[in-house]
């Protein structure tokens, strides 16, 4: 039953007509997760025509702000399911830690692109490197830790390493790097003692990520691998084209990230984050099944953004492949920048950075500035990658962004 009630629509949602389900709205779509991903796929869709709906306990959240709907409750609350399945033609998420039950849920009513199923296996670093694998994409070595006996066999070789929570861990949280047993003990224990991953420290070359759309007839399109700096676990800047890549490295990286949808049998928006090492080999790191923080710069750099294909994945569009036209440097801009040297609150120089040439400011409406907190992010586009880098390096130097 419930397989049949998931078979994708005959024909596509189309904006401005009128609801199959309920011909007294026009097509809405809707997302679980009111966060910043969710506030950028809600401005793609209302681009596009369509009404949306947003699920999210926080009155206040980015996405909800801007949506037209706006369903205030807990993820897994059977009351707000049944309000946003009413509301909607079709589901997405925009943040991995939904609960992949409220995905399934929402299945038996609507059509749920990624389905609860996949989302579950990028929830879980086990799962995701068991995927890996299967997909014939490698992973860096690692061991899996649940128990004190798995604790104790951990082979050497492993070390030193990074212990990482097998959930819930985003933005480097969830993460402690270990030297040796001793620590990895200490470590597991400061974690709780949940299921953990335990991961080889790879030398890492440079790191890069791609993002991929698939749809229900399992059309694949990509954008070109993303360069990523990561400061303190959390993504710095993106730089696009890719420095550091050759084109057989980008080749691989782009057919692994098809490979691990389509094994998957995934429709919609997903990224899969790569580690290149000194040898030139690329190890998958993870993935996440939605847009990618790395892939904001498609807003303003490619004739379609990775927002407008989530929605076209969703509601069974054509999907074409995205051209990058510009190449482009983008800056996240985190809760730090909001604060001076000695802790007091400040304005950043918006109007500053908005007299530079290509400078393209997203702000996320988050109320308060928290340090670490990822607030918008800002993209530098240009004629050509290194007048991109020149006026992305001024823009920091503006903002008080550390030089990369
Ligand atoms: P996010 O969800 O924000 O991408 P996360 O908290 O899920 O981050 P990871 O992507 O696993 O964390 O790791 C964050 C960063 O830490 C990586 O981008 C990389 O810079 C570094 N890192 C993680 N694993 C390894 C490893 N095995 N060897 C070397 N560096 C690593
Ligand atoms: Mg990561």
């Amino acid at each position: 039953m419930a397989d049949r009630i998931q078979i994708r629509h005959a024909t596509p949602l189309l904006p401005g007509e009128r609801s199959a389900t309920d011909p007294s709205r026009a097509v809405t779509l809707g997302v679980m997760g009111g966060g910043q991903l969710g506030r950028m796929f809600v401005h793609a869709a209302q681009a596009l025509g369509y009404r949306t709906a947003v699920l999210d306990p926080d009155a206040t959240s980015p996405a909800g702000l801007v949506s037209h709907a706006h369903v205030h409750t807990a993820y897994l609350d059977a009351d707000g399911l049944a309000r946003l399945a009413d509301a909607v033609d079709a589901i997405t998420t925009e943040f991995e830690n939904v609960p992949a039950e409220a995905l399934r849920r929402l299945a038996e009513r609507r059509p749920v692109a990624p389905g609860g199923d996949a989302v579950a296996v990028c929830q879980d670093r086990a799962a995701e490197k068991a995927h890996f694998t299967a997909s014939g994409v490698p992973c860096a070595p690692y061991a899996l830790i649940e128990t004190e006996a798995q604790l104790a066999a951990v082979p050497d070789a492993l070390l030193p390493g990074i212990l990482k929570t097998a959930r819930l861990g985003y933005d480097g949280k969830g993460q402690v790097r270990v030297a040796d047993r001793a620590a990895l003990a200490a470590a597991w224990a400061e974690l709780g003692r949940v299921p953990c991953v335990l991961e080889q420290r790879l030398a890492l070359a440079a790191e890069v990520s791609v993002i991929v759309a698939r749809g229900a007839d399992g059309t694949v399109v990509h954008f070109p691998p993303q360069g990523n700096l990561h400061r303190d676990g959390i993504l710095a800047v993106t730089t696009v084209p890719a420095p550091d890549v050759s084109p057989a490295q980008a080749a691989e990286a782009t057919a692994c990230a098809g490979r691990i949808a389509a094994s998957l049998g995934y429709v919609g928006v997903l990224c899969v984050e790569f580690f290149v090492l000194a040898d030139g080999a690329l190890v998958a790191n993870e993935m996440a099944p939605r847009p990618h923080n790395s892939g904001h710069y498609s807003i303003d750099a490619c004739d379609a953004s990775q927002f407008e294909l989530q929605v076209r994945a969703m509601a069974g569009l054509p999907l074409v492949a995205p051209r990058l036209h510009s190449p482009c440097v983008m800056l996240n801009l985190l809760g730090d920048l909001w604060f001076d040297a000695v802790g007091r609150e400040r304005t950043p120089d918006w109007a500053g950075v908005l007299a530079l040439p290509g400078a393209h400011l997203h702000l996320y409406g988050k109320a308060e500035a928290r340090r670490g907190r990822k607030m918008g992010h800002l993209t530098i586009t240009a004629a050509s990658a290194e007048a991109a880098r020149a006026t992305a390096l001024q823009a920091a130097a503006q903002l008080g962004i550390s030089a990369f």
